[in-house]
């Protein structure tokens, strides 16, 4: 009775929502009003063992000590003052950026996509300028996920995503990920650029193969062709390496960050090792208003101090192998579990004979808050703070949904 009067709360909230927001996304049926580590709460006050992290963004969970304030003290200070001037947030956040991930320059943005337009852009101009005239081609993958934005949908490897705006942005062609021979077929004396995500996300939780990246970057430095590496699902930490190229002793020539960079504050980049920075955007070939601006710098800036302190890199990598192990003894105990895929916190259980949807929609019931990939897969990308007890219950909850099947 008392869940009937609060469901229909919620169910009221919902329907004034849909009445102003263009449905462009098919909600799951609850309103989530706050977090505390790593727990969600809709307005009825029921909690929920977050292992979604508002897609791999809430890395370090809800309210994390140390966060919270330092981005209430840069908002008495200042929030924002345009790329035209300097600032003490985007100097820290940049000098750490470049730090962690060993690179050259950073250019801050407010979203991935907008990250991916600048690394194309970068990558056109780099080519451009060794030769003198523009015309490239840029080699994507295959299930890819880049973006919604005209440019970075161009190179998303999902037609179902692209059919309906083309023409899009030409000279893109599509390899299949971790096939070497297929993107040595596509390269010709226009490609300026080889992109893609190091571990695939959206199209099902794919990690490249280490020699298939080591042969990517080979041939890019034969034909001095950039690579690109869109860590913006898979880096900050989440695969137990800041970058998850990291683990490949193989590095791009340019790099997107997004998703966890701010731990919730919408913020994205696109950085630039010593050659590709030397020789591609200047002033005049590439802007925007906000982005940089000094609170979502102060919150990369903060989220860097907050892992290094709390070694968040390294508890990733020391608690990967327990939360493999759980999700194999559900493919184990659950046939319509097909196989599990990831690195690190960035996991995929395969299912079979049954909707993905479902399942989700049944661990959502029980408080287990997981999401979808590729049609398939139910992806699991939790804060990276889990402990081993928010891993035993998630295993828990997601094996009640998946017996009897
Ligand atoms: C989410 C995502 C993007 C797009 O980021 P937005 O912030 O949604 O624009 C790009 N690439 C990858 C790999 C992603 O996971």
């Amino acid at each position: 009775m008392m869940s009937e009067l609060n469901n229909s709360k919620m169910q009221e909230q919902i329907n004034r929502t849909e009445e102003s927001i263009l449905h462009t996304y098919n909600r799951f049926p609850v309103v989530f009003e706050r977090g505390e580590g790593v727990h969600l709460y809709d307005s009825q006050g029921k909690p929920y063992l977050d292992f979604a992290a508002g897609i791999a963004v809430n890395a370090l969970g809800y309210h994390y000590p140390g966060y919270d304030e330092a981005l209430k003290n840069q908002i008495d200070k200042l929030i924002h003052i345009s790329n035209l001037y300097y600032n003490e947030p985007i100097s820290e956040a940049g000098k750490k950026l470049v730090q962690f991930s060993g690179m050259d320059k950073a250019f801050f943005t407010n979203s991935g996509t907008e990250a991916i337009e600048g690394a194309i852009k970068a990558a056109k101009k780099y080519a451009f300028n060794r030769d003198g005239h523009a015309g490239y081609e840029i080699i994507a993958m295959n299930s890819s996920f880049h973006g919604r934005s005209v440019g970075a949908l161009s190179v998303t490897g999902n037609a179902h995503y692209r059919e309906p705006f083309e023409p899009l942005m030409g000279g893109v062609r599509f390899a299949d990920f971790n096939d070497l021979d297929s993107v040595k077929a596509q390269v010709t004396d226009k490609t300026c650029a080889i992109l893609m995500e190091t571990v695939q996300g959206e199209g099902g939780i794919y990690p490249a193969d280490s020699a298939f990246l080591q042969g990517v970057r080979a041939l890019c430095d034969e034909k001095d062709i950039l690579l690109i590496l869109d860590e913006i699902q898979c880096g900050m930490g989440r695969t137990g390496y800041y970058f998850a190229w990291q683990k490949y002793g193989v590095s791009p020539d340019i790099m997107t960050c997004a998703k966890a960079l701010g731990c919730g504050v919408p913020v994205g980049a696109f950085v630039l090792n010593k050659k590709a920075a030397a020789s591609s955007l200047v002033p005049g070939d590439h802007g925007t208003t906000y982005g940089g601006n000094p609170l979502a710098c102060a919150a990369v800036s903060t989220v860097f101090d907050i892992f290094e302190k709390e070694q968040i890199v390294s508890y990733v990598r020391e608690l990967t192998p327990y939360l493999e192990k759980k999700l194999d003894e559900l493919v184990d105990a659950y046939p319509c579990v097909k196989e599990r895929r990831g690195a690190g916190f960035m996991q995929g259980l395969v299912i079979e004979g049954r909707p993905v949807g479902e399942i989700i929609r049944a661990a959502l019931d029980k408080g287990l808050v997981v999401i979808s990939a590729a049609t398939d897969v139910i992806r699991l990308v939790p804060p990276l703070v889990i402990t081993r007890t928010d891993i035993d219950e998630m295993a828990d909850l997601l094996s009640q949904c998946l017996c009897g099947h």
